[in-house]
């Protein structure tokens, strides 16, 4: 066991996840008299919204994920590790990584969520969820080899089946990711093959609950729905998958063949709750304080989609980047007024600004207080708000120049295959 020392004169700062609440909380320690080690199971900070379009080949990996230790580079008191963390001793206040042993004064725990396929796990390796680079690397994988194998398949039943794409969850991942399977099959790769028709592709949008998009206003989910139809999406509501295999999905009235199930149904929250023997909620996220504290240990502090909190009027805040970045920067404040010994700040509260998900090129649904943005003015909307928060001129300048490019000429770039992955066979 390899203990990390830092400086043993000022307070340590253990923040777990380089996500976009653990980022967060490290740039606002930048100026504390802190010692800060980030440790974080990957190399990369990802930038989540738009890994439905590495997943559909419009963008490349490296144009949504950037290393975190490169982002912290000029921030002197910030170690970043590559680590897994397994468990933290509370009473001795370590952190335990693999061989390493971080002692801490402060805990930022900021692990965020995994896919939860509702106590049916086995369905992970037929229908994997979208949350990493690997996973989107994984799913352009499967659903472009479907369009290969078809094209080869030697009778109709498979091919069928090969051209049948499944999207289970009507939430804005699953509504980006049909709207975009669309796109792919009925324009990018219409001339691509000789003996299949992409465009004859059956793209399937099941949602359990009543409608799409739960989290916007009924309006702008109604037009999402209709602007998947039109692009050819058909969305089954009120319809809870109960069984997903190789071949495809059923549920309680059918069952469609698809060889290519995407999952963007249910979350669940890291074990970090466990590891601290926390009270958390039903999906796994630990209940904090109004300072995002955890309850009965004032040196831990929880920030982003781990974290269960609520607005004044007790509703749960979202599992969205805006809601992590606030906390993440509230926790890095209140910690540095500590280490400064100032007052804490005021309790933690969240600002909304809004919400927004794309349906496919030109059409967007926007909610910003009042005001309600759809079709192109929507989608530009939504493409000038996700350059902006992009990290870095470099890749902002780069998105934005493949979607102009996208847009004009309906290509897109990154249609490799780059996974094994047997999975979608004939
Ligand atoms: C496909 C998709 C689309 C989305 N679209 C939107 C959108 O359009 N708008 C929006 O606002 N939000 C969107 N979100 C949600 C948003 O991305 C999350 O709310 C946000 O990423 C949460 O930030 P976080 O810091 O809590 O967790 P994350 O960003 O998930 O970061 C967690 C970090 O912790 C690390 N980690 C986890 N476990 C360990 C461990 N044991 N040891 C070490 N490191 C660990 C992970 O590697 C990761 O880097 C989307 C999410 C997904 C998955």
């Amino acid at each position: 066991m390899k203990t990390v020392v830092t400086d043993t004169r000022r307070p340590k700062v253990v923040i777990i996840g380089g996500g976009f609440g653990g980022l967060e909380a490290a740039k606002a320690l930048a100026h504390a008299p802190v010692d800060i080690v980030l440790v974080d199971r990957q190399n990369h900070h990802c930038f989540q919204p738009l890994l439905y379009q590495v997943a559909t080949a419009a963008l490349s990996p490296a144009d949504i994920a950037w290393p975190i230790r490169s982002i912290l580079s000029r921030q002197e008191n910030v170690r970043v590790l590559m680590a897994q963390v397994s468990g933290i001793d509370v009473a001795a206040k370590i952190v335990r990584a693999g061989e390493l042993s971080l002692p801490y004064d402060y805990l930022v725990l900021a692990t965020g969520v995994m896919h939860s396929y509702f106590g049916h796990d086995e369905w992970a390796n037929v229908a994997p969820g979208l949350k990493s680079i690997e996973d989107a690397r994984l799913i352009r994988g499967r659903f472009l080899l479907a369009f290969e194998r078809a094209e080869i398949a030697d009778d109709e039943k498979t091919r069928r089946r090969l051209l049948t794409f499944v999207v289970v969850g009507g939430g804005p991942t699953g509504v980006e990711m049909a709207g975009s399977i669309a796109e792919v099959a009925n324009r990018t790769l219409r001339s691509d093959f000789r003996e299949i028709d992409p465009a004859t592709s059956r793209i399937v949008l099941i949602e359990a609950g009543p409608r799409l998009l739960p989290a916007f206003p009924e309006n702008l989910a109604r037009y999402a729905q209709t602007a998947l139809e039109k692009m050819g999406v058909e969305v089954l509501l009120k319809t809870a998958v109960t069984s997903c295999d190789r071949d495809g999905v059923s549920f309680a009235d059918g069952r469609i063949d698809s060889a290519t199930v995407i999952w963007a149904a249910g979350v669940a929250a890291s074990p970090a709750g466990r590891w601290i023997e926390a009270e958390h909620d039903r999906a796994g996220r630990i209940k904090v304080n109004s300072d995002l504290s955890v309850p009965q240990q004032p040196n831990i502090f929880v920030a982003g989609d781990l974290a269960s909190a609520h607005d004044k009027a007790g509703h749960p805040l979202p599992g969205v980047a805006p809601v992590a970045k606030q906390m993440g920067r509230y926790v890095g404040k209140l910690i540095a007024a500590r280490a400064e010994h100032r007052p804490d700040p005021k309790p933690f509260v969240y600002r909304h600004y809004g919400d927004l998900a794309t349906v496919g090129r030109k059409a967007a649904v926007v909610k910003l207080g009042r005001l309600e943005l759809t079709g192109f003015i929507g989608w530009l909307f939504w493409s000038v708000a996700h350059v902006y928060f992009l990290i870095g001129i470099r890749n902002r300048f780069v998105i934005a120049v493949t979607w102009l490019w996208s847009y004009l000429t309906f290509r897109r770039g990154a249609r490799l295959i780059s996974v094994p992955d047997q999975r979608a066979h004939t």
